[in-house]
């Protein structure tokens, strides 16, 4: 297990992947009912901005700070105001010295009667999300395997919720990995919705879509924001999520934010950013 999330926290894929995850959340809640959400790859849950890691590669410099300046702006869609008032909570001064991981950022979202599971493996990573969730009686924090937790720990009480899984792609069997996540979940937790992070890179992808489409699962919609050219097969050109039985327009509420951060997020000058939107199976 090499790969550490505090060298990729903020880019452009945890801003996409976050502000989805933000809006799932919002429109679950919508109904009064609790909800339980699940993470599967949890990583620390916050990231130092001016800490060695971030600083070496500069990855959130293409991602949240290229928003950051945007926040209170009067143009901004609604949703990407609601993901930066957050990011914002965590840093009370003007500078960006902290980003949120996805645990921080659903717990954010919580109300008093939902829960949080959150499961990461790497002992460090796993100490330090403990910490961060120290006596919260809201999340319990799990040092263990995110697929087997799966298997372990659905349905979860409350029975309405959403699992995402966001693995960091080391193994080569983790696409396989993930889909059988997705159909898992969906067999023994039929009342969630799921959400798949993915790069795009190379073919991985659309072999993903077609095993996807291949896998029985009710209503896929895929996400996708491409930010840099694809001509090299080795370098990640975007990011993407696979949302399984999302909650009900979401692809709409999705589809208002899309073009925003493509124009921000755009890393290319040649190459415009794209995004994507499209229901793989389904929908309803
Ligand atoms: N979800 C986090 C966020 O958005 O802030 C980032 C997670 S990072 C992409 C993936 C994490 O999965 C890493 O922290 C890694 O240590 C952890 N990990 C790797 N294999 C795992 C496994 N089998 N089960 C649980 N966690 C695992």
């Amino acid at each position: 297990m090499n790969y550490r999330h505090e060298y990729h926290a903020g880019n452009a894929a945890d801003v996409l992947k976050h502000v989805v995850l933000l809006l799932l959340l919002r429109r679950l809640q919508q109904k009064p009912a609790p909800l339980t959400y699940i993470e599967t790859h949890a990583g620390r849950g916050r990231y130092e901005l001016r800490h060695e890691a971030a600083q070496k590669t500069g990855e959130f410099l293409r991602g949240i700070a290229r928003l950051w300046d945007r926040r209170g702006a009067a143009e901004l869609p609604p949703a990407l105001a609601d993901y930066l008032a957050v990011v914002a909570s965590l840093n009370p001064g003007d500078e960006l010295a902290v980003y949120p991981g996805s645990p921080r950022l659903a717990r954010a979202a919580l109300r008093p009667d939902d829960r949080m599971i959150v499961c990461e493996l790497h002992p460090a990573e796993a100490a330090a999300l403990r910490d961060e969730f120290r006596g919260d009686p809201q999340v319990a924090v799990h040092k263990r395997d995110g697929y087997e937790a799966l298997s372990a720990l659905l349905p979860p009480t409350p029975r309405r919720g959403l699992v995402l899984i966001d693995p960091p792609y080391e193994r080569p069997d983790e696409f396989a990995a993930a889909l059988a996540g997705l159909q898992l979940g969906a067999r023994k937790w039929p009342q969630a919705c799921y959400a798949l992070w993915y790069p795009i890179k190379g073919v991985a992808s659309s072999l993903l879509h077609a095993a996807t489409l291949r896998a029985g699962l009710r209503e896929v919609l895929c996400v996708e924001l491409r930010t840099r050219d694809d001509r090299d097969p080795a370098v990640m050109s975007g990011s993407g999520l696979l949302l399984v039985d999302p909650p009900w327009q979401i692809d709409q509420a999705i589809g208002e934010v899309m073009p925003t951060l493509a124009r921000l997020l755009q890393d290319d000058p040649d190459t415009p950013a794209s995004a994507r939107v499209e229901w793989l199976v389904g929908p309803r």
